[in-house]
């Protein structure tokens, strides 16, 4: 069975570009548009991979990956930040706060779902289409 994803992003284009294109991958989207929520959404729907922006109001991504993994239950969800790296020692710090890896802004719509999709395990991948790249 195909995962169920939660996107975390405050950014409503993002949001929309990541959701539509896990889902026309054939992956389940849960969305939250700001960090309190989508911990929220993460305790009550338990996805199977979370991708999350580092810069939201309210709770910001280094909290809520602070949040996940300090929980039992929650912390071995695969938490992806999603973020626009600048300098050298940003990807070590965004490892070091517990994140299991990251993607980098802007999304790119032609590899985005398959870049997602190598952070789960194979099970929950969903299945390639016939004629598909
Ligand atoms: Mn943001």
């Amino acid at each position: 069975m195909a995962a169920r994803i939660l996107i975390i992003e405050d950014n409503k284009a993002n949001l929309e570009l990541a959701e539509y294109l896990l889902k026309a991958s054939g992956y389940t989207t849960l969305t939250a548009t700001d960090g309190e929520e989508g911990v929220r959404s993460a305790r009550k729907e338990h996805p199977d991979l979370i991708i999350c922006d580092l810069q939201m109001p309210i709770m910001d991504g280094y909290e809520v990956v602070r949040e996940l993994k300090k929980d039992p239950l929650l912390r071995s969800i695969p938490v992806i930040a999603v973020t626009a790296l600048s300098m050298p020692g940003d990807r070590n710090q965004v490892m070091s706060a517990g994140f299991d890896g990251y993607l980098s802004k802007p999304i790119e719509p032609e590899t985005f779902a398959g870049t997602v999709e190598g952070f789960l395990p194979p099970g929950l991948r969903a299945p390639r289409r016939p004629g598909g790249s």
